[in-house]
């Protein structure tokens, strides 16, 4: 048997089975009812013909129909149990073989028993009949052939009985019955189609139904999904915005803490750390503003620069916490003595600069400086000593003395300088006489910058001698300049300026190179020592041992023939790190004397704490070493050897000098009386040449031994 669904629906075999399931399911749902008709049916058939026909084909007939209709039941129930998967097509089939064994038990009831039943009995049964064909044309609507198979057996055998029978009654009856059977036939066809479509429906529907709850379902889990998302969107944007207001309190707390450590950086920057003023760089800052200013109010403007007078004393007897107390004290006394709107600064050292705006005449500054001074002069009581400073002040004015900062500092230094050396106005103006010098200080700088590349210095050697064999110990090397237009420049002129441009570490470091240079051109046998000059700037430069390391390497002279002369001021500006330059030098053999020995503070325990070999007696002292000053000279060279210092007397210049010193215990001697004056370094290699060997001397010694 074909599926009728496959005929509705030939497109798609997937569609096709799907129908011809939904058809086996309506077939066999709605079999229960139509068996149990049929069993009314056939049982009410038999009860009307017993009386009319024979009983035993009756009853075999209502038997037969009874099995297949109990079989059919049983196969309904089967149905309905069944657990596997279902296969629509062979279920119609299934269900096709017990209708049409229904159905030919139905055909051949007219077949066999209408010609004995009588006219109402025949009427009753084709009744049945006709009800069970009108019934069977929607109860098996899915399979249209099933249907029609089934009413043709219902209709056809009685309508062809009625045909064939005689009276025009009956062929009537038989013309209804085929009348009847094509009613039928389009009936069972539109059932069909209905059954079909509702299926259809019913399947397109379940697959919306599916699909609208797919979609309902997705729906719903996208919106719990953009639900959970919004939670966490909002936790997130919650979480972000605290994040981003402890970020903003962290980066204004950051910002503030950069503003204010700026303003203390800068603040140190601009104030001189002992005093609490303001440092030179403030000062040139704070000027030039005021230079603007004055320039466009047309005012006069004062520079005062102050230096104390001594203050190195101060600094040596009472050591340098005194010294530093004593700055902070003259500070303290120099502002409260200032008008309001004047500016106080530390230039450094015992220097202090002040800037006086708005004045109606130069005499006003001046006053100001004998005030200045005269606060200063007061004595200062500093650990139950009392200090009596003074200063000398240098006046400078815009703009009859300088037009820039720069022009108006180095005025008023000038002027100051002078007033120091004429030793009698301790409030110094500057004055055009001043210009010139002014000048030649600022060509001097400018010509020493160059004097090392143009070749301008040169060295002189002078002789020392020692005292017990009168042979040449070593050479004192002194620089010379010879400017080309200037002439000869005297050390004690252009050794300061160096020192305050900072010239003084390249020229010293050539110094030395040449020294040692020249060194390693002496007569091996004298082999006298070099004794090279060192500025305390050189020392404190950073780079001082390793340029002398450097030097020795680069020349080849042995560290045991290099003495470096300092002066006591290296010890004054910083102690511990000159005390270790000079301890790093010493372990390499080379010595250290102190030079100028004398002029300077020399305390008995300062002296013992000195990483020296040697003391250099200042020249002033040697002058009278055979009169007045004998007995400091007597002083100075017990106190050597009380330390373990050699002693060194420089300038003599006569016999008696030298007499007089070696019998006080001088080990060494240089001075004039050996040479007329310091040797160019030909002459000295000439004047070496024709010395005592040491080597001779010494095996005469050991032969007169
Ligand atoms: P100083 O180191 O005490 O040098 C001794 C000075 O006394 C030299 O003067 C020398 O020519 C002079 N002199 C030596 N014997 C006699 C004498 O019998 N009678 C007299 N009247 N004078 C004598 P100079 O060369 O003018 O040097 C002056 C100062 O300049 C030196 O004093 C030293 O402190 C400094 N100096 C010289 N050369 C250098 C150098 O290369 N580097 C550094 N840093 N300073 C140097
Ligand atoms: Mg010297
Ligand atoms: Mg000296």
């Amino acid at each position: 048997m074909q599926s009728d669904s496959a005929e509705e629906n030939p497109k798609a075999a997937g569609g096709r089975d799907l129908a011809a399931n939904d058809a086996a399911e309506l077939l066999y749902r709605h079999a229960t009812g139509s068996i149990g008709v049929s069993v009314v049916a056939s049982t009410f058939l038999v009860l009307i013909s017993w009386r009319q026909t024979a009983q035993a084909p009756l009853w075999t007939w209502w038997g037969l129909m009874m099995a297949v209709l109990i079989l059919r039941m049983l196969d309904v129930r089967s149905w309905h149990k069944s657990r596997t998967p279902r296969n629509g097509s062979r279920e119609i089939r299934h269900f096709g073989a017990g209708v049409l064994s229904a159905g030919i038990l139905w055909a051949a009831f007219p077949a066999s028993f209408f010609s004995t039943l009588n006219e109402t009995g025949r009427a009753v049964a084709t009744i049945i009949l006709c009800g069970m064909a009108g019934g069977s044309a929607t109860v098996l609507a899915p399979s249209q052939t099933l249907a029609l198979t089934f009413c043709s057996a219902l209709i056809w055998p009685a309508t062809l009985f009625f045909l064939f029978s005689s009276g025009f009654d009956n062929r009537i009856l038989g013309a209804l019955g085929c009348v009847f059977f094509a009613v039928m036939a389009i009936s069972s066809r539109l059932a069909h189609g209905a059954t079909m479509r509702a299926i259809r429906l019913s399947r397109a529907n379940e697959k919306l139904l599916a699909t609208v709850t797919i979609e309902q379902e997705r729906t719903e889990a996208a919106n719990s999904n953009l639900k959970e998302a919004q939670v966490a969107l909002h936790e997130a944007n919650r979480s972000l915005e605290f994040r981003i207001k402890l970020r903003t309190s962290d980066l204004q707390r950051e910002v503030s803490e950069k503003e204010r450590y700026a303003k203390e950086l800068a603040q140190l920057a601009s104030t001189d750390p002992l005093t609490g003023l303001c440092n030179r760089a403030k000062l040139i800052e704070h000027l030039k503003a005021r230079l603007v200013d004055a320039e466009r109010s047309a005012y006069t403007l004062a520079i005062l620069f102050i230096d104390l007078d001594k203050f190195k004393e101060v600094n040596d007897i009472m050591g340098h916490y005194a010294g530093d107390r004593v700055l902070q004290l003259a500070a303290k006394r120099l502002a409260s003595g200032l008008p309001a709107n004047a500016h106080l600064s530390r230039w450094g050292g015992d220097e202090f600069v002040v800037v006086m705006p708005d004045l109606e005449h130069g005499a006003a500054a001046e006053c100001l400086g004998t005030i200045l001074r005269l606060a200063l002069c007061e004595p200062i009581q500093v650990d139950l000593e009392t200090v009596n400073l003074d200063a000398t002040v240098g006046v400078a004015l815009f703009p009859e003395h300088g037009r820039n900062y720069d022009e108006l500092i180095r005025a008023a230094d000038v002027a100051m300088y002078t007033g120091k050396e004429e030793r009698r106005s301790k409030v110094r103006l500057f004055d055009p006489s001043l210009s010139r010098k002014l000048t030649e200080r600022r060509m001097l700088e400018h010509a020493l910058h160059k004097a090392i590349p143009s070749e301008e210095f040169s060295l002189v050697f002078e002789p020392i001698m020692s005292a017990s064999e009168g042979l040449c110990h070593g050479m004192e090397a002194l620089l010379r300049w010879r400017h080309p237009q200037l002439g000869e420049i005297a050390p004690s002129e252009f050794i300061p300026l160096a020192e305050r441009t900072g010239d003084i570490i390249a020229l010293g470091r050539w110094v030395l190179r040449e020294a040692c240079r020249e060194a390693m051109t002496w007569p091996e046998d004298t082999a006298p020592i070099v004794s090279v000059n060192v500025s305390p700037v050189q020392i404190l430069s950073g780079s001082f041992v390793s340029d002398v390391f450097a030097i020795l390497a680069d020349t080849g002279l042995p560290a045991s023939r290099l003495q470096l002369e300092l002066t006591e001021s290296v010890f004054v500006s910083d102690d511990s790190a000159t005390t270790s330059v000079l301890a790093e030098l010493r372990s390499a053999g080379i010595q250290v004397s102190l030079d100028d020995f004398g002029t300077g503070f020399s305390c008995l325990s300062y002296l013992r704490s000195l990483p020296i070999d040697s003391l250099k007696i200042d020249r002033s002292f040697i002058e009278g070493a055979g009169g007045d000053s004998r007995p400091i000279v007597k002083a100075i060279l017990m106190t050597a050897q009380a330390f373990g210092f050699k002693a060194i007397a420089e300038g003599v210049e006569t016999p008696a000098q030298a007499e007089a010193l070696v019998l006080l215990g001088a080990d060494f001697l240089q001075g004039h009386l050996f040479v007329p004056g310091p040797l160019p370094p030909e002459a000295a290699r000439e004047w070496l040449a024709l010395q005592p060997r040491k080597l001779l001397l010494g095996q005469k010694k050991r032969a007169h031994g």
